[in-house]
């Protein structure tokens, strides 16, 4: 069944698959350019756009991390969350404020704040929200047709890929416990954190970075009792913020580094200058972060492994920094002998009646093996397998207009972020996730 009212009239058509974060607000900004005749669908499943992954939580331990301050759904206005905040009179929880002034809300603040400027486009009928999972999509006379599934097919002039994250791997060791009650393969499922929460004493997190601390910050918020151990090949925490702090003059930009190894001695070396202004490490890490286009076009693709492969885990845990009131949580519960944040790397785990036998080599080598009455995966979204995890991006693979990126972190774009196909050449009106006004060059 295609959609009449999308084929009758003249106007472009813009279909944005997947309406979290990302593809609520790129239909926001077309919506709000009335030079743009455009009608723009968003295909999404869950009820309300803007929740996506990060946002859809109504878990009160979970909370933005980074200030609302420094949020914004529209770069012209640098503090588009917090003014919202302050506009609506929005009641924010005990806790929320820093003695700073620093406000780090629940995330699904975020949501209520992306759909509220996103209502007066879906009531005008400018922008449709079609509640529905894209399954497939294929190139006819010129257009691109997506197959629902409810059934429907849409037609589109151009398509935004706003698909983001895909589901949770599975680490190898737990390959074959998928169907046990006691493994926790998605930390998203509310319910299971629940009963994990009432019912367990002694529990394994798989993971120690900002999803880790989100499930125990929830464990935790929940009343439980007993004791985690939380594993991660380098049992590496994700870094505090730091707050006041003047902006550094560190450019990263400027005659970009051209190997992983210059750009970390320049990182490094911006620190120790930093430092002796009184300036804390976040400020030239803040650098990295606005200079990071630059610094990636400028590094070959043997170096741009390089960087993935050394240097990605610690950029992860100094970039994405934790909201103060989680890690809060986790210094008490560490300082009250009730979480063990450990390296090592899994070996076995295997289902028991009492539990769930895992083993693993601690950084001395030696194998360690603890029974736990719950295991809880929180590796985060498996974005090597970005396209073979999803149905709709596979057609896309297998029509040769999509494919992985070369280091299998996403998919390979130009630098105007446009979809780079095994076969076709990069095209105008097929645009992956970036920047919205590349949209503008519908033809
Ligand atoms: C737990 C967590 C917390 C975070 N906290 C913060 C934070 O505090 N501040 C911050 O700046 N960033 C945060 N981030 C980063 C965050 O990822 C981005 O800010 C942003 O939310 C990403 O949104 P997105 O729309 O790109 O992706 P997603 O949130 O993954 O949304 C993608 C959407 O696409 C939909 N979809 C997928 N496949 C299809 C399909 N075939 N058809 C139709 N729809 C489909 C999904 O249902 C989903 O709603 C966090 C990330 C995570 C995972």
């Amino acid at each position: 069944m295609t959609s009449p009212d999308l084929r009758s009239r003249d106007e472009p058509v813009v279909a944005i698959v997947g309406g979290g974060f990302t593809g609520a607000s790129t239909a926001f900004h077309l919506a709000r350019d009335r030079s743009l005749p455009l009608r723009i669908v968003v295909v999404e499943r869950r009820a309300g756009l803007g929740q996506g992954l990060a946002y859809s939580t109504a878990d009160p331990s979970h909370r933005i991390n980074v200030p609302a301050a420094r949020m914004t759904m529209d770069c012209a206005e640098k503090s588009g969350l917090q003014n919202w905040l302050d506009r609506r009179r929005i009641a924010l929880s005990a806790g929320t404020c820093l003695a700073t002034g620093e406000a780090f809300v629940q995330r699904g603040l975020v949501a209520q704040y992306v759909a509220d400027n996103l209502a007066p486009h879906l009531a005008s009928g400018r922008v449709r929200h079609l509640r529905a999972s894209a399954l497939a999509a294929r190139r006819v006379a010129g257009r691109f047709m997506i197959a629902c599934d409810d059934g429907s097919e849409l037609v589109a002039d151009a398509v935004v890929i706003a698909t983001s994250h895909p589901p949770p791997g599975v680490p190898a060791a737990f390959a074959g416990l998928a169907d046990s009650p006691r493994l926790i393969a998605d930390s998203s499922a509310a319910d299971r954190l629940a009963e994990v929460a009432r019912q367990a004493r002694n529990v394994l997190v798989v993971g120690t970075g900002l999803t880790a601390a989100d499930v125990i910050a929830s464990l935790d918020r929940q009343g439980f009792a007993g004791r985690i151990t939380a594993l991660s090949r380098r049992g590496l925490r994700s870094r505090g913020h730091a707050f006041g702090y003047a902006e550094s003059v560190a450019d990263f930009a400027g005659n970009p580094a051209r190997s992983a190894l210059a750009l970390l001695r320049r990182i490094r070396a911006a620190v120790r200058l930093d430092r002796q202004s009184g300036l804390p490490w976040q400020a030239a890490l803040d650098n990295v972060r606005r200079d990071g286009s630059a610094i990636w076009a400028a590094l070959p693709p043997d170096q741009r492994a390089r960087l993935v492969h050394r240097l990605r885990v610690w950029w992860d845990i100094h970039r994405f920094r934790i909201a103060p009131q989680v890690e809060a949580v986790l210094d008490r519960l560490i300082a009250g002998h009730r979480l063990t944040v450990t390296a090592g790397r899994l070996q076995t785990a295997r289902q028991l009646d009492e539990g769930i036998a895992v083993v693993w080599r601690g950084r001395d080598g030696r194998p360690r093996r603890e029974v736990f009455d719950a295991v809880i995966l929180t590796t985060g979204p498996a974005h090597g397998s970005v396209v073979a995890g999803s149905a709709f991006l596979s057609s896309l693979a297998d029509a040769g207009l999509i494919r992985p990126d070369a280091l299998h972190l996403g998919l390979d774009v130009t630098q105007g972020c446009l979809a780079v196909g095994g076969t076709a050449p990069p095209r105008r009106a097929f645009w992956s996730q970036g920047r919205w006004r590349a949209a503008m060059s519908v033809s």
